[in-house]
């Protein structure tokens, strides 16, 4: 046995086997190409050798495993050989002389994507092996595996740093833990561990071996602690206790029906964090009221393009219709800082979370933020959607945001397309946006408080920063006065405030929260039921 350790960044213990993940193996490099002759040759060759290894594996299939089992690498076959594909990847390379990699890989998430939409579940399940073609041919290419083909069954991940952009590329349902070797507690990878639920580990001292690559590994993410091969004795003592999680997390489930009352009356609204529609399964499973913050840039930063108006109208209403009426709050696109995509071009920058990010960009790129409120107010016809804007930092921001609002609705009016009015709301998460809450109060419906970045700007503490963590205390009086300050205002115009960053979810708090008035708290999923049972033991009056 090996064992490894590092800092807790989400609770629970995962057991299975270690994938891992290194950086460039499935970063697939745009390169312009001068020889389009030679590269459309060498794309041919590939699929050649493609071809050929699925005939193997299907004779091989059909021995071990019988026709019914082989079938699938005859359609592969098939599918190498579809005229609508190839057309694609060719095309790409000769009008766009960009290299057959690059090619294959956005054929596949084109086709990959058209397939998922798709209503008939036949179409929808032709994804996963479109997917899986332009992998094995990435792979002939000169790419060795990706991801997705490596992940065939759950597996507990490791890695130097994961980007947000790189864990929104696994399916969550084969992921059992995350261990990176940097990262922080407060980064937007940790995030996502939340939502998914399951353990965390950042700052692991493990080794990145390929050695390790394969093997039976155990996290217990509330230690922060990572066994290679245990041992007899240390597998009995964590499946202990994993059993007590599962008996914690049975236990609450008596919390489920119950209302988010404290014992003298003061209720308040307890909603759930998502980054993407999928995460709505988890937001219900866990009882939250409504959804306090929906990432929306976790839609742009799954994509290879801008998505389009249509895709996001769908993700809205797909959450909007599964809440069924209960509230979402949708987050307009916080891009920037660590949540980056190439397609939006950004300039490297010195200080990027003090950067063109956020709401900067839909101020300077109206047709980028045009875009997405169209999609949004389209949206609010099938649910209870209420839109908020993330880094505001003063009162113009806010009346310029209103405006173009305004804009987006008279389109839709003349287009007589449907929609109905939303409550709009910022998020407080800046110095500036608390000292002029009372300004943003008259202007807006609500207010979010994210103590994640407004922690970051207070203390002037990087959020990202591995070696700053002891020094990024959420519970500075600083940021605690700021939270009261920000409700008193907020009531004082008679609106409601929440919160929805990673402090709401922080129980020792949840007491000072409901004293200091907060209306929402707006944590992971995994947390609601958690947060519930204090809620429902507290009197505020004492
Ligand atoms: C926050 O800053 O607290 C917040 C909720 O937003 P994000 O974590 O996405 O920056
Ligand atoms: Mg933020």
């Amino acid at each position: 046995m090996i064992k490894f350790s590092g800092s807790s960044a989400f609770g629970g213990v995962a057991a299975g086997r270690l994938f891992i993940f290194q950086k460039n193996e499935n970063q697939v490099e745009r390169r312009h190409i001068e020889d389009v002759e030679q590269e459309m040759a060498r794309f041919e060759q590939g699929r050649k050798l493609a071809l050929q290894q699925l005939q193997e594996l299907y004779e091989k299939a059909l021995k071990d495993v019988g026709e019914a089992n082989a079938m699938i690498f005859e359609v592969h076959q098939m599918m190498l050989e579809d005229l609508d594909y190839l057309e694609s990847i060719h095309y790409m390379i000769k009008e766009q002389q960009i290299n057959a990699e690059y090619a294959v890989a956005q054929t596949s998430d084109n086709f990959a994507e058209m397939f998922a939409s798709m209503d008939d579940a036949y179409m929808q399940g032709r994804a996963a092996d479109v997917r899986d073609i332009s992998e094995r041919l990435l792979g002939i290419l000169g790419n060795t595996q990706s991801s997705t083909e490596v992940l065939k069954e759950p597996v507990v991940i490791a890695a130097e740093d994961l980007a947000p952009s790189e864990t929104v590329q696994f399916e969550k349902d084969k992921l059992l833990a995350i261990v990176t070797r940097q990262g922080s507690a407060n980064s937007h990878t940790a995030i996502l561990a939340r939502t998914m639920d399951i353990p965390a580990v950042i700052q692991a001292d493990m080794v990145l071996d390929p050695e390790y690559d394969g093997k039976y590994v155990i996290v217990d993410g509330f230690t922060g602690e990572i066994y290679v091969d245990p041992d007899e004795e240390t597998r009995k003592r964590m499946e202990e206790k994993m059993a007590e999680c599962m008996a914690e997390k049975e236990l609450l489930q008596e919390q489920k029906g119950k209302e988010d009352v404290t014992l003298d009356g003061k209720p308040l609204k307890l909603y759930a964090n998502i980054g993407n529609p999928s995460d709505v399964a988890n937001v219900l499973k866990n009882d939250a009221r409504g959804i306090g913050l929906f990432r929306s840039e976790f839609l742009y930063l799954e994509s290879s393009d801008f998505p389009t108006e249509e895709d996001q109208f769908k993700a809205y209403k797909a959450v909007a219709e599964n809440m069924a009426g209960k509230k979402v709050i949708i987050r307009t696109l916080d891009i920037g800082a660590d949540k980056t995509v190439d397609y939006f071009n950004l300039d490297k920058e010195e200080n990027p979370a003090m950067g063109y990010r956020a709401i900067r960009i839909c101020l300077k790129q109206p047709e980028i933020f045009k875009t997405q409120l169209r999609a949004l107010y389209r949206a609010s016809n099938y649910g209870q959607i209420a839109i908020m804007f993330p880094m505001i930092t003063s009162v113009e921001e806010v009346r310029k945001i209103k405006e173009i609002v305004e804009e987006v609705k008279q389109e839709l009016t003349e287009l007589s397309v449907p929609f109905k009015e939303v409550e709009l709301g910022v998020m407080i998460e800046t110095p500036a946006a608390v000292m002029v809450s009372d300004e943003l109060a008259e202007e807006v419906d609500f207010f979010s408080i994210g103590t994640n970045d407004l922690t970051q700007y207070t203390l002037a503490v990087d959020r990202q920063n591995a070696k700053l963590g002891d020094f990024y205390n959420p519970h500075h009086r600083a940021v605690l006065r700021m939270i009261e300050m920000v409700v008193k205002n907020a009531h004082a115009a008679g609106i409601w405030a929440g919160i929805c960053g990673e402090l709401g979810a922080d129980l020792s708090l949840t007491e000072t929260f409901l004293k200091m008035g907060v209306d929402e708290l707006s944590v992971s999923p995994s947390m609601v039921l958690r947060v519930r049972k204090i809620v429902r033991e507290t009197c505020i009056e004492q």
